[in-house]
Formats: structure tokens, C-alpha cells, sequence
């Protein structure tokens, strides 16, 4: 199985250890960012940092599952990744 990519730890909103994670917007292929946890989304890392949040449902934003490592890189944010 694919492994999640980690971009924040813990999670800003509800502390999870879990953290967040990348994964696709469906709609345009861009990668935003997310906790299971607590099912919050955010479009950018800014808004990770700024705690803008975005609830599951954001009219934005439609599930396109958990990006990879090589999407990642590819969308720019290799820096925010976090290994374990
Ligand atoms: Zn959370």
C-alpha cells in the first residue's frame, strides 16, 4: 500500500499526533492538505500556518485521495515533507 505523505505535525487544529497530510483535489489536481483526525483541509501551506481552515465539504475541493511521494515533489512542497 502507498504510504501518506506527512507535510505538518501534529495537526495545528486538533493536536493528532496523526498530523496532516497531502492529498489531491480532484478538481484541478492540486494538492492541499489534510487531517483525518479531525477532517479539516487546507488549500496551502500558509494556510496551515495562518490556521485558515476548510471543513470536507469545501465547495473547492473534491476527494482525489492520499498524493504520493512523486506528486508531491512535484506540486513544490517536497520541503514540507516529514519523515518518520
Ligand atoms: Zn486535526
Amino acid at each position: 500500500m502507498q504510504k501518506s505523505i506527512l507535510i505538518a505535525h501534529p495537526c495545528p487544529r486538533c493536536g493528532s499526533e496523526g498530523g496532516v497530510y497531502a492529498v489531491k483535489n480532484k478538481k484541478d489536481g492540486a494538492l492541499w492538505a489534510y487531517c483525518d483526525e479531525c477532517d479539516t483541509l487546507w488549500e496551502t501551506i500558509d494556510d496551515i500556518q495562518n490556521e485558515v481552515y476548510f471543513n470536507n465539504r469545501s465547495a473547492e475541493f473534491e476527494w482525489g485521495g492520499y498524493a504520493t511521494l512523486e506528486e508531491v515533489k512535484e506540486f513544490g512542497w517536497g520541503k514540507y515533507i516529514i519523515e518518520d
